[in-house]
């Protein structure tokens, strides 16, 4: 059997002694070779995807649950609260019905993917639609989770981050040191946070050296671009459909120390690298393509210089999260008569 995560990093992950072993086998995703996708934004250097869908709820959400969850569950809390785009409650809701306890999401409503949010329906949290925002329902559950015994288990609880730094240990392992850049999408700025603690842990212990960070929002959605809170964030990208990060400055402070920097994709680029991505055998959500749209639109502007360089993109949640999206966009299939003749005169045409 494999090790759950927390344990297999266990001397690198600062946790309060009382964190409970709460695990799905989160963790140990694939880092996928992507020559193809390489050539198409022009050659000359390596790229991977850090497949993070392939975790057990279908996003990277579930390393830093484990370690949320894990500790509210030690120090004998019987529920956890979240307010979520759809990932967090999937996870929230899995983690705590593996640990026995009740789970709380608050969703924006109307916002929210129909695959995620039967993610969180099917592991028996109970959903609550807020008549707002993401921005507003996260207010409500940090000021709930400090008025009653729930443990809010959104990205300002510091345990995710310790969960979610585990996957820069994961590819400084696999590739032998730090890639070059990194790539990512960025809602909350949880995620990439964690990645540059992770980076910068591991790098202070091994001098397996320190990436680039290229955070990218969708331009409808990018306060850290913008410099301001975006009141009615909006994009099909409804991950990072958020308009007032809650890690927003530690978010800018990761990118600057480490090279890189934040910007932001439009939903077009978002939309066509997530078809990019699937031909060549990858289907992410679309958030989950923003960072390769960001880095690719970097290229194509020759502000990025990849020549010889190492990239590592985040792709953070799988395209089944959010199938209404690609089923939006193809018409229904034609209707073919159950005869091989007609078979094989559809296969003869283009
Ligand atoms: C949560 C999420 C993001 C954004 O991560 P943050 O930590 O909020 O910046 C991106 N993509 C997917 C699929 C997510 O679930």
């Amino acid at each position: 059997m494999k090790t759950p995560l927390l344990e297999r990093y266990r001397a690198l992950i600062d946790l309060p002694a009382h964190t409970r072993t709460i695990s799905l086998h989160e963790g140990d995703t694939p880092l996928i070779p992507m020559p193809r996708l390489a050539q198409q934004l022009g050659g000359g250097f390596e790229l991977y995807v850090k497949y993070e869908g392939l975790n057990p709820t279908g996003s990277f959400k579930d390393r830093g649950m484990t370690a949320a969850v894990g500790e509210a569950a030690g120090r004998g809390v019987q529920a956890v609260i979240c307010a979520s785009t759809g990932n967090t409650a999937a996870s929230a809701a899995a983690y705590a019905a593996r640990a026995g306890m009740r789970a709380f999401v608050l969703i924006p409503q109307g916002k929210v993917a129909a695959g995620k949010l039967a993610g969180a329906v099917a592991y028996g949290a109970r959903v609550l639609q807020i008549e707002g925002s993401f921005d507003d329902a996260l207010s409500l559950v940090v000021e709930a989770s400090q008025r009653t015994p729930v443990a809010l288990v959104n990205s300002l609880n510091p345990h995710r981050l310790q969960g979610q730094k585990t996957a820069a240990f994961e590819i400084i392992e696999e590739l032998g040191r730090a890639p070059d850049w990194l790539c990512l999408p960025v809602g909350n700025a949880g995620n990439i946070t964690s990645y540059w603690m992770g980076f910068q842990q591991y790098h202070a212990l091994h001098g397996s050296g320190l990436p680039a960070l290229l955070g990218v929002q969708a331009a409808g959605a990018a306060p850290l671009v913008l410099a301001r809170a975006v009141e009615q964030p909006e994009t099909v990208a409804t991950a990072i459909r958020i308009g007032k990060p809650a890690r927003g400055e530690q978010a800018l402070a990761a990118a600057q120390e480490s090279g890189g920097s934040i910007v932001a994709a439009s939903d077009e680029a978002i939309l066509a690298m997530q078809r990019q991505l699937a031909a060549e055998g990858i289907w992410v959500e679309p958030a989950s393509a923003a960072g390769l749209a960001g880095l690719a639109a970097e290229v194509a502007a020759r502000r990025l210089d990849l020549g010889g360089k190492t990239v590592v993109a985040v792709c953070t949640g799988h395209g089944l999260k959010d199938a209404e999206i690609v089923a939006s966009q193809f018409t229904a299939p034609r209707p073919v008569a159950a005869k091989l003749a007609d078979l094989v005169r559809e296969l003869e045409t283009e």
